[in-house]
């Protein structure tokens, strides 16, 4: 058997489609803010591609860049700017950030109306209490994929290996709210092939070229790759696709499975929160 492979390049190509239109026919312009700071080379490559889509959907990217030197007041100061400026929706905060910046502490300055990355703790929370206003983009856009494949959640056995607050921990949210058993790994996790062999759909994000052999997947599961691992000039997932390929239903590929479908629901956020924006303002002029 040879599995299916879930195609996110194809899928992200139709939502940008989508995207495209939802722009025109609403008449609206949304905005969004990319900050780096210093001169991470995977980050240059990101976020061209994020203007890039960005700009073909119709929406406003705007770039700033900042030395690696940059100060913690410094970036404090160019975010409040953004928070406050009209013609921006949304606000991302390339990371990772130089070792001096306060990750955690700089991400909560970002308003949580324009935190279209879904990384702020008031988003975070709402998140865990299941009514999100933004969905961090990869963890919405592996649901997107799974849902355009007709992939069925409800009551499947669920394993997400890493748990890292971008893709992990909201990841096994969102699973739990489409009613399915989910299980959480880590670094510090026993006996992990016992319990990857038993999920029905399994999601690995953990930064190791390869590392789920084929022996560490169930017959007939879905296999989603988050992992972006740059092997010399090749870019690897964190499964071994072309053995397990051979054995599960459905697969995503490395590269054009979970990366594509990533961008893609950034946009579809900053749409959102552009959509919420126009709403409210309408509402203000009713007053
Ligand atoms: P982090 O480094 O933040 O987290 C990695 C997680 O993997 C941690 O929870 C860690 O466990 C776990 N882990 C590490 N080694 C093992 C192991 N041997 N067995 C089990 N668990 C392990 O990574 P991210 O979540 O940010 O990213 C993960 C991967 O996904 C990377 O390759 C990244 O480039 C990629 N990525 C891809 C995206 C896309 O759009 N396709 C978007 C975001 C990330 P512990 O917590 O115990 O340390």
């Amino acid at each position: 058997m040879v599995a299916i492979i879930l195609d996110g390049k194809r899928t992200a190509q139709e939502i940008q489609k989508e995207l495209s239109l939802k722009v025109k026919e609403e008449g609206i312009i949304p905005g969004v803010a990319v900050i780096r700071v210093g001169e991470d080379p995977s980050s240059l490559i990101y976020i061209r591609n994020k203007k890039k889509r960005a700009e073909e959907v119709g929406i406003y990217f705007e770039e700033h860049t900042l030395k690696e030197n940059t100060s913690q007041d410094e970036l404090i100061e160019l975010i409040k700017k953004l928070n406050s400026n009209s013609r921006i929706d949304g606000i991302v905060l390339q990371l990772p950030l130089p070792k001096h910046l306060d990750e955690k502490r700089m991400l909560e300055k970002i308003s949580p109306e324009k935190d279209v990355d879904g990384f702020h703790p008031l988003n975070m929370g709402r998140l865990l209490k299941g009514n999100p206003l933004f969905i961090p983009a990869t963890p919405r856009g592996i649901m997107e994929l799974l849902s355009r494949y007709l992939i069925s959640l409800k009551g499947k056995r669920v394993v997400v290996v890493g748990r890292s607050n971008i893709v992990g921990k909201p990841l096994a949210l969102l699973f739990l709210k489409e009613d399915a058993t989910v299980a959480i790994c880590h670094s510090k996790t026993k006996d992990l092939d016992l319990i990857t062999k038993e999920a029905d759909i399994l999601v690995v994000a953990i930064g190791k070229p390869e590392f789920i052999r084929e022996g560490m997947v169930k017959e007939n599961s879905v296999v989603i790759d988050v992992g972006i691992n740059r092997v010399g000039n090749r870019i690897m997932g964190d499964v071994d696709f072309k053995r397990i390929k051979e054995k599960v239903s459905h697969i995503t590929p490395v590269p054009g499975g979970v990366g594509p479908m990533t961008i893609i629901m950034l946009l579809k956020n900053v749409i959102e929160a552009a959509e919420s924006r126009k709403i409210n303002a309408k509402l203000k002029q009713e007053k």
